[in-house]
C-alpha cells in the first residue's frame, strides 16, 4: 500500500516557518513512524512568476533595516480590501503553476505553516482538482497577521490562547480551533536542567554563567553592540553569539577581541544543546526562539522585534513575567548582570515563568490533530 502524503506549504521567509515544518515532521515521523511521506514546499520562491519569486530574499532587509516601510506594509495589508486586492493580484501569477505542482504531487493533505499560503492554498488545492483536507499552523505567537485565517480551511491550529481570541476575532468557527502550542523540535523536551554537564559537554566552563545572544535566523538586531556591552559588563560570565546566516556580523565579531570568554556561531544546529547549557537569553522576540526558551526554562531579555507579527510577543513575554523587553544594549548588559550575578530570587521566579509557559509536546499534539484527518 503506498504511503499517504502530507504537503507542507511555506515561503522561506525568516526561520521560523521551515523550522516548525521540520518540527512537525518530526512529531508525526515519532508518532507513526514511515507511514506518511511528507514534502515541504517553499511555494513562493518555486513556483511565483519572476521577479515576485524574489521577494523572500528582501525579508532580511525589510524585517531589518527597512523596518518603517514593513510596519506600513503590515498594517495596509492587515485590512481586508486589501488584503483582497493582494490576493487578487498575486493569484492569478501563480494559480496554474502552483496548481500543477500540487497535481503532480498528489498530497492527501496539505498544511499551510504561512500567512500568504491559506487563502492562496486553498484555491490552488481547489484549482489541482482535489479534494483533501486543508489545515492552517499558525507559528506567529500572538498578534499574527489576519492572513492567518481563512475560516474555510478544515482545522486551525495556534500556539496561546491569545492566538485563539484573535484568530475567533477574524471569524474563524470556534470547533475548528485548537491551542497546542508552538511547533518546536522534539529535542528540546528531551533536556534536563543540568547545565553545568551540558556546558562542560559543549566545551564552555561549567563555573561560570553563559549568556546566549541570538537574532533569529538571519542574525537580525543590535546583536554586535549587544555583545559588547555584555562582555564589559558581566565579567563573570560567558558569552554564546548565534550569528545565523548574517555572515557580515559574523566576521566582525569573529575579529574582535572579547573581555569574557566568548563563542561566534554562524547559523548552528544544536540550538537545544545551546540553551540547555546557556542560563539567560538576550533575542529578539521570535516566537520559535521564544518558544524554545520556555521549553529550556531560561529568562528571557527581548532585545527588539519585528513589528506586527512579534509586537504581541513581546506583551506576551512581559505579562508572563519570563523575561523583560529593553532596546538600549546598556540597560540588557546591567538586567543580564543583576540577573546573573545577583539576587537567585528573582532569578528563579523568571526561570519558574519560563517553565510555565513552556509546550514541549506542542509537536506532538500538532502531529496528532493533523493525522487525524487522514
Ligand atoms: N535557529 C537555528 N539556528 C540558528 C539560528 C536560529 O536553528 O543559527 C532557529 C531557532 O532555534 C528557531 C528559528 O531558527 O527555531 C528562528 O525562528 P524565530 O521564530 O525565532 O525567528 P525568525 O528567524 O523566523 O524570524
Amino acid at each position: 500500500m503506498s504511503r499517504k502524503k502530507i504537503l507542507f506549504l511555506l515561503s522561506d521567509t525568516g526561520g521560523g516557518h521551515r523550522a516548525s515544518a521540520r518540527a512537525i515532521e518530526e512529531g508525526i515521523e515519532y508518532l507513526y513512524p514511515g507511514r506518511y511521506d511528507i514534502i515541504i514546499e517553499d511555494v513562493w520562491s518555486h513556483h511565483m512568476v519572476w521577479p515576485i519569486r524574489l521577494m523572500p530574499d528582501t525579508y532580511g532587509w525589510i524585517t531589518g533595516p527597512g523596518k518603517p516601510l514593513w510596519a506600513v506594509l503590515w498594517k495596509m495589508t492587515s485590512y481586508q480590501s486589501l488584503q483582497k486586492g493582494m490576493f487578487g493580484l498575486f493569484s492569478p501569477m501563480v494559480k496554474s503553476s502552483v496548481a500543477r505542482y500540487i497535481q503532480s504531487r498528489q498530497p492527501d493533505l496539505c498544511v499551510s505553516v504561512h500567512p500568504l499560503m491559506n487563502h492562496l492554498g486553498l484555491q490552488w488545492v481547489a484549482h489541482a482538482g482535489l479534494d483533501i483536507p486543508f489545515i492552517t499552523v499558525v507559528t506567529d505567537m500572538v498578534s499574527f497577521h489576519p492572513s492567518w485565517i481563512c475560516p474555510q480551511v478544515d482545522r486551525c491550529l495556534v500556539p496561546t490562547e491569545e492566538a485563539r481570541k484573535r484568530a475567533l476575532s477574524f471569524g474563524m468557527p470556534p470547533e475548528k480551533l485548537a491551542v497546542h502550542g508552538q511547533p518546536v523540535g522534539l529535542k528540546f523536551a528531551r533536556l534536563d536542567g543540568n547545565k553545568s554537564r551540558w556546558k562542560t559537554r559543549i566545551g564552555l566552563d561549567p563555573q561560570r554563567a553563559a549568556i546566549l545572544l541570538i537574532g533569529g535566523g538571519e542574525g537580525y538586531g543590535q546583536m554586535y553592540r549587544i555583545a559588547r556591552r555584555l562582555s564589559a559588563t558581566v565579567q563573570g560570565s560567558q558569552l554564546i553569539v548565534v550569528a545565523g546566516r548574517n555572515k557580515k556580523l559574523k566576521e566582525r565579531l569573529e575579529k574582535t577581541c572579547w573581555g569574557i570568554p566568548t563563542r561566534i556561531y554562524g547559523f548552528v544546529d544544536n540550538m537545544p544543546e545551546l540553551m540547555a547549557a546557556a542560563d539567560l537569553l538576550v533575542t529578539k522576540a521570535g516566537p520559535g526562539t521564544i518558544s524554545e526558551a520556555f521549553i529550556a526554562g531560561l529568562p528571557l531579555i527581548l532585545s527588539g522585534y519585528i513589528p506586527g507579527q512579534e509586537t504581541g510577543n513581546v506583551y506576551y513575554v512581559r505579562n508572563k513575567k519570563a523575561g523583560v523587553y529593553s532596546r538600549s544594549s546598556k540597560k540588557i548588559a546591567r538586567l543580564a548582570q543583576e540577573w546573573v550575578e545577583g539576587s537567585s530570587a528573582v532569578f528563579q521566579e523568571l526561570v519558574g515563568n519560563a517553565n510555565r509557559l513552556a509546550r514541549p509536546n506542542a509537536s506532538l499534539d500538532i502531529a496528532s490533530d493533523i493525522c487525524r484527518f487522514l
